[in-house]
């Protein structure tokens, strides 16, 4: 089944590439990502192609649950053990920066996609991840961010994140890309490329860089660490009752809902439950999943049909940070977000940009394509 948020969004049409072309910059994907690189790299005047095989956003970019969260998916303290406390007090701020961009983005370019900025909660699924989020929250306050406990709930309330409609996201800011001379086809399928050139069945776009903004399926046209995964979400038909005040994020980041503004009520995830299914290519549901999505609407007293059901394959890295950069074979990686990847975009396309035409960006380290 068909994502909510694809389910009868306008396409904006655009022809397949049919002559070779010569560009600053060509991407490869038309997800958030691809899109965001055009967009940053277009706005310091290069010229750009982006080739996508389908349409726009209908990869992971439009079968997700449209959170713009600050951080990554597990809380600070988690993420300061994995990555060291400096690493991860830079990935932060990093993500924070993206939803700086993001929010400026929507309002310079006026798109259209049902953002909110009302914050999102953190909530604890057993005692040691309670204690995580309350000295997380301690520690990000220290810091500057937003925060408060509800003990009671034992959740964390970050003020400054969102949610928006993903697809009419990527779709307005390909159009506002487009009006800064972006050239956008779809329907192009890459075959084959290299740090100059790429290659589709009719046609060669050489350029100063290509970009691989084509995470989960990245394996298909050059080696990768990126593995896909699934997730899965349904959602209802829309409810007059408020459940949810924000967007919640569970069980560290395992499990996830939202209401939207109409009232219907979008869950996702448990993917923990199902470990070894939930991989490979493919957005299909699984039983396995779905009825344990159903039973937790069940138990919120949410009785409104189910009207979607859909998957999606995010991109995973080896370590949980995307790469983002230029790798040792020449070629400019955008991916494997690990789930995450509306908290990283803009700022990804800013970092891709930066090194594209000047050779550095103060956090290339962190999202270095070749790291141990
Ligand atoms: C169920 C689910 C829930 C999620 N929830 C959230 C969330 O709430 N917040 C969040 O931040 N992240 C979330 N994510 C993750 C987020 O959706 C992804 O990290 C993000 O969309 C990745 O964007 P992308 O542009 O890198 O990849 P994609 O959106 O997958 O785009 C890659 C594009 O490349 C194209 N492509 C591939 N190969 C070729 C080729 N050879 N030639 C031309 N084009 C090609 C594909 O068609 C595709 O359009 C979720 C993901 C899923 C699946």
């Amino acid at each position: 089944m068909t994502s909510l948020w694809l389910d009868g969004a306008p396409v904006t049409p655009r022809a397949p590439l049919d002559a070779d072309l010569t560009v600053d910059a060509a991407i490869v994907g038309g997800g958030i990502a691809g899109i965001a690189t055009a967009y940053a790299l277009a706005r310091e005047g290069a010229s750009v192609a982006v080739l996508e095989r389908g349409e726009l956003a209908e990869g992971a970019s439009g079968r997700n649950a449209g959170f713009v969260l600050g951080g990554v998916a597990e809380n600070y303290v988690a993420a300061c053990r994995a990555l060291g406390a400096d690493r991860a007090t830079r990935v932060f701020r990093f993500t924070f920066a993206n939803r700086v961009l993001f929010r400026s983005a929507i309002r310079m370019h006026k798109i259209d996609c049902d953002a909110a900025w009302n914050g999102s909660d953190q909530l604890a699924g057993d005692d040691a991840e309670w204690r995580e989020i309350a000295e997380s929250a301690r520690q990000l306050a220290g810091h500057g961010v937003r925060v408060r406990l509800e003990a009671a709930e034992r959740k964390a309330v970050y003020d400054e994140d969102g949610e928006i409609h993903p697809v009419h996201f990527v779709r307005g800011l390909a159009d506002a890309a487009e009006a800064l001379g972006v050239r956008i086809h779809t329907g192009t399928t890459v075959v084959s490329c290299g740090p100059a050139e790429a290659l589709t069945p009719s046609a060669t776009v050489r350029a100063g860089a290509v970009v691989l903004c084509t995470n989960a399926y990245t394996r298909h046209l050059a080696p990768t660490r990126v593995r896909p995964v699934r997730g899965q979400i349904c959602a209802t038909a829309p409810i007059a009752r408020r459940v949810f005040a924000r967007p919640t994020y569970a069980h560290r980041g395992l499990r996830y809902w939202r209401q939207l503004p109409a009232g219907n009520v979008l869950v996702g995830g448990w993917r923990d439950t199902a470990v070894d299914e939930e991989v490979g290519e493919g957005d299909g549901t699984s039983d396995r999943i779905q009825t344990q999505l159903d039973a937790w609407l069940a138990a919120q007293g949410v009785e409104a049909p189910v009207t979607h059901r859909w998957g999606g394959t995010m991109g995973f890295s080896h370590d949980g940070l995307p790469y983002i950069g230029k790798a040792a074979d020449g070629i400019y990686r955008c991916g494997g977000f690990t789930g995450h990847g509306q908290g990283y975009a803009m700022a990804a396309g800013e970092l891709v940009s930066a090194l594209i035409r000047t050779g550095q960006h103060p956090d290339a380290d962190l999202f270095d394509p070749d790291r141990a």
